[in-house]
């Protein structure tokens, strides 16, 4: 970059010297000095003991000065003193701008001191034309530098009609069915696709039309790309992928030109797999959204639907495609002739977490006493990924305590970590860690007093990263794992319990030292009131659903979907969800105020211990206490 300016700049010279010979030199001489000689100018200056104005209108009436140049253009003037030789260095001396120099000219005459000015008209001239045009190089020079790199990342922006698509091709997945595991409704209709695949005549010979696109539908993680993966695997033909993030560009036009390219190549290598990921970014309703329709967007997915009417059915490609967000997809996607399979990819059930972990577990080393059972048994909710990433987790921890294998411990830590974070640093024993100590404690020994609740797992007050002061985590009560159905009186314990938190801070601190730390308890508190009483009809306010389950404001879709009710309901359900809340807090507030001694020795045990298995917990507060009769199976390690 340097190098490249002192070129320019050694141009620029050489240009105006063709232009006007003479000046040029000068010119450059003036550019450089004051680009590259400044500071040394400051230097001689210093070493010189500089005149002042003043001193030199002294110095001509005392006859010291023989010679003054006048640089108007610098504003300086350079003086030759009396006895200096003819090599010394003028000395310079900066004038008054705004007098025009009357008084130094006049005195100048008066005591015949021989003068002249510099003849600086031109260089000026010269010197604003040459920075003038400096600039103006360097500019069209930063323009083109970004031009360029644009162009390289867009493939091309100067010829953005024949943009390279960013896809990628992979001859060979190397990923089967039997490395899919835990969605196996999904698995059986994509084998149909498979089959399509391999004898396309078994099918064309009775007339039947080959499906073009299969719409992949899940929530994240579950392992959509993994199963078009499997499909193209087990059919042995290329995959063909490319994300719907990377068809929107900001030049209108790239996006329509990849699908072309991307569906061109794939013809050319049919039959195959072409998988469009995160279709939801090409593929929203056309015209809707918030601040107008974006011509890019709309235009990639008409070509996209161009191309999918353009390929007979039996060419042997199939387009597979992945969202999380079928609601917002433009109803022309779904039509038959394009994505008219839908498959549903949904979060695994017990056996399917239990297969997902024997997959995963075939290349680690496992201690023989680790039960995939177990492990699955703890992990409602976790998606396929979540469960690749958990035995990863314990692995890397195995191998950071130099075991030879990982054992339940390791799992149980990964299990915290994925759900709650790192592990930080424990505080040391303070106010703040009695108040998170009492917080968790409040949580847990709510939960052990309520019949309705959830076996506790561990109550932690190791704080972790996202901000998290410690937990309680609680074990599903089915010994599959799964919850399933839940019930009201379940419902009003969770709420009881998520206020239990604030509650001891309450109890035990007082109302005025509560702190947000359970701002998130309450958020979980208001949320299940609130959808108890508009969408589960159990209040007095009767079987009415008031709210639909999704009422995010989307972009795209109908997002006018609230309040389908009067604001006299509105009034209603307030009032009906505060009096549950309030009821619920009374509750939690009421048990631990009884059991304050006992609340009490809970507590210093998790300070001293920071962590505390469930199942201690509960023998203890049973000493005490008569503990409610659960129906159901403690499980886990
Ligand atoms: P999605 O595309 O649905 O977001 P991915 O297919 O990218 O999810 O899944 C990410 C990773 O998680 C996969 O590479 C795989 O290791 C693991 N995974 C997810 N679901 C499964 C599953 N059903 N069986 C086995 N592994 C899975
Ligand atoms: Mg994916
Ligand atoms: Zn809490």
């Amino acid at each position: 970059m340097k190098k490249s300016l002192l070129a320019q700049r050694a141009w620029l010279v050489r240009s105006k010297a063709s232009a006007i010979a003479t000046g040029a030199v000068a010119a450059s001489w003036l550019l450089l000095q004051s680009l590259v000689a400044l500071p040394a100018v400051a230097q001689t200056a210093e070493e010189q003991e500089p005149i002042t104005y003043g001193q030199l209108l002294d110095k001509i009436e005392e006859g010291e000065v023989t010679r003054v140049e006048i640089d108007s253009t610098r504003g300086v003037a350079n003086v030759r003193l009396e006895g200096e030789s003819e090599d010394d260095p003028l000395q310079q001396v900066t004038l008054f701008a705004n007098d025009g120099n009357r008084e130094l000219l006049q005195r100048l005459d008066e005591y015949d001191v021989e003068y002249g000015a510099l003849e600086v008209a031109d260089n000026s001239a010269l010197t604003w034309l040459a920075t003038n045009s400096l600039l103006a190089l360097i500019l069209i020079f930063g323009l083109l530098m970004i031009l360029r790199r644009s162009a390289g990342s867009a493939g091309g922006a100067m010829n953005f009609g024949r943009s390279r698509a960013r896809f990628q091709m992979e001859a060979k997945t190397g990923v089967l069915f039997d490395d899919v595991a835990g969605i196996e409704e999904a698995k059986e209709e994509l084998q149909e696709v498979v089959t399509f695949l391999k004898n396309p005549e078994r099918f064309t010979a009775i007339g039947a039309r080959i499906p073009k696109g299969v719409l992949l539908v899940g929530p994240p993680g579950t392992g959509k790309t993994l199963l078009a993966k499997a499909v193209a695997g087990e059919a042995g033909v290329p995959f063909f992928s490319i994300s719907g993030s990377e068809f929107v560009e900001m030049f209108v036009g790239v996006g329509a030109s990849r699908v072309r390219d991307l569906f061109k190549k794939a013809k050319e290598n049919a039959p195959c797999i072409v998988f469009i990921d995160e279709i939801d970014a090409v593929g929203r309703q056309r015209g809707a959204g918030i601040g107008g329709g974006n011509d890019e967007r709309e235009q990639t997915l008409n070509q996209l639907l161009t191309e999918m009417d353009g390929f007979e059915g039996n060419s042997g490609i199939i387009v597979v495609a992945a969202t999380n967000r079928p609601d917002v997809l433009d109803s022309a996607l779904l039509r038959p002739g394009r994505f008219d399979r839908q498959v549903i990819v949904d979060l695994p059930g017990y056996q399917g977490r239990l297969g997902i972990l024997e997959v995963h577990a075939r290349d680690k080393k496992i201690e023989d006493d680790v039960s995939l059972e177990a492990i699955a048994r703890r992990t409602p909710g976790f998606s396929g990924a979540e469960l690749a990433n958990l035995l990863n987790e314990a692995a890397i921890l195995t191998a950071r305590r130099r075991k030879d294998a990982i054992t339940m411990t390791e799992i149980s830590d990964a299990i915290d970590r994925v759900t709650f974070g790192l592990t930080l640093t424990p505080l040391l024993d303070s106010k703040k860690k009695r108040l998170i100590a009492y917080h968790e404690v409040g949580h847990a020994f709510v939960s052990a007093l309520l019949e309705h609740a959830n076996p506790i797992d561990k109550v932690s007050i190791i704080p972790r990263s996202g901000g998290i002061g410690g937990f309680v985590s609680y074990l599903p009560k089915d010994d599959r794992g799964d919850d399933g159905l839940v019930s009201y009186a379940e419902l009003v314990d969770r709420i009881t319990i998520a206020l239990g938190g604030r509650a001891a801070e309450e109890t035990v601190f007082g109302v005025d030292e509560v702190t947000p730390g359970a701002a998130n308890d309450i958020e979980q508190v208001t949320n299940i009131a609130r959808q108890m009483i508009t969408r589960f009809g159990m209040s007095e306010l009767g079987s009415f659903a008031l709210e639909s389950p999704n009422s995010e404001v989307f972009l795209g879709g109908n997002f006018m979907q609230r309040s389908e009710y009067s604001e006299d309901v509105a009034a209603k359900i307030d009032r009906q969800v505060r009096e549950m809340v309030k009821g619920c807090h009374a509750k939690a507030r009421q048990i631990l105020k009884n059991h304050r001694p006992l609340v009490d020795r809970l507590v210093d045990m998790v300070i001293e211990r920071e962590t505390i298995d469930g199942d201690e917990f509960c023998r203890i507060v049973s000493e005490y206490v008569e503990l409610p009769k659960r129906d159901l199976v403690k499980s886990g390690s």
